[in-house]
């Protein structure tokens, strides 16, 4: 393998850029060419090509978002679409290529992979942390830490007003981002789409906060929870059944997906690309690099797209006991 393409693709995330230069150095560092790809799959297929050296990469490690812009491409779906991207590689003399990305974006490599036998490794990026294969996924850190940061101005307000507030947070039909956000910021309650509490311990618990003296209350809600209400329905719901609230919501949004990135993301991303580069030297493909118990690890990209890490139990009972 003497040149290496990188991109990112699909939904964006804190620590992409901090993955972009780790690749293109570590291919500096190990003497082998490095192309970035702009718009993802898009770009493959048109072409849309930059040479990259360790330089092109300078002060980007602290940047939020993706320098080589990310996109959708519908194309790429398509058999003809992933032959001109492979036509395009070809004429670019490109060898292998790293997507940093979610689990769409794998989907894509890997059929890529199996119908021209191309080399590709994957690192996964995405806040949601909804990936098989690792612990944590590149940008989830980040999130974290700017869901917290916003719950915790909310809660000004919360208690200045003896306001109860349902603040939604991404994660798709994962809980992490609420589970842990949750725990964090002190959270009354947690909706996880992983455990269905039912609407009737909410209302219990609320009522026992109340009785116990509280002045306001958080309850952080999963995009993908499963009481079947959204957290306008949520809101009405309560207010409804328990008159003693005054009900606020607060949806955070794409807010969730940007920002520097913190140093977890940065060292995370830095050590993925480092192994990313070095696996597909080695001969492998076809492979996610991933944390696990603090060390870097490998998963066949066919098994991370399969599934999610799974919600932490542990932390589930640590949750409900802070809420007491
Ligand atoms: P993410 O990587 O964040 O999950 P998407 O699901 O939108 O984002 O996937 C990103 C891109 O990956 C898609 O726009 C498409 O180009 C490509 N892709 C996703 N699924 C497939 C698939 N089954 N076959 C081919 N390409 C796919």
């Amino acid at each position: 393998i003497k040149k290496i393409a990188v991109f990112t693709s699909g939904g964006d995330s804190p620590g992409m850029n901090a993955a972009i230069r780790s690749v293109v150095r570590t291919c500096a560092y190990l003497k082998v060419e490095c192309l970035a790809i702009y718009r993802g799959y898009q770009g493959m297929i048109e072409g849309d090509f930059v040479p990259m050296d360790a330089r092109s990469v300078n002060n980007i490690i602290n940047k939020g978002g993706t320098i080589l812009k990310s996109a959708r491409c519908d194309e790429f779906r398509t058999k003809e679409g992933r032959q001109k991207a492979y036509d395009q590689l070809v004429a670019a003399d490109v060898d292998a290529f790293v997507v940093i990305g979610g689990d769409g974006s794998f989907r894509g490599a890997q059929i890529f992979n199996e119908e021209f036998g191309f080399p590709v490794m994957g690192i996964p990026g995405t806040i949601d942390n909804d990936i098989f294969g690792t612990r944590f996924t590149l940008g989830f850190d980040t999130a974290l830490n700017t869901v917290v940061e916003a719950i915790d101005k909310i809660r000004d307000t919360a208690s200045s007003h003896n306001r109860l507030f349902f603040v939604e947070v991404m994660g798709r039909d994962v809980g992490h981002i609420a589970l842990n956000a949750g725990v964090g910021a002190g959270a009354e309650e947690v909706l996880i789409p992983e455990l269905d509490l039912g609407l009737e311990r909410l209302l219990e618990s609320l009522k026992r906060s109340k009785k116990s003296g509280k002045s306001s209350s958080i309850v952080v809600v999963a995009e993908g929870d499963k009481t079947g209400k959204n957290v306008f329905e949520l809101k009405e719901y309560v207010e409804s059944h328990l008159p003693i609230y005054d009900v606020r919501v607060s949806v955070l949004g794409h807010m969730q997906r940007g920002g520097s990135p913190s140093c977890f993301d940065r060292v995370l991303a830095s050590r993925m690309g480092v192994k990313a580069v070095e696996t597909l030297l080695e001969g492998k493909s076809n492979l996610m690099v991933g944390i696990i118990d603090n060390e870097i690890v490998l998963t066949p990209i066919s098994e991370a797209i399969k599934g999610h890490t799974k919600i932490d139990h542990e932390l589930i009972r640590v949750s409900d006991i802070m809420t007491t």
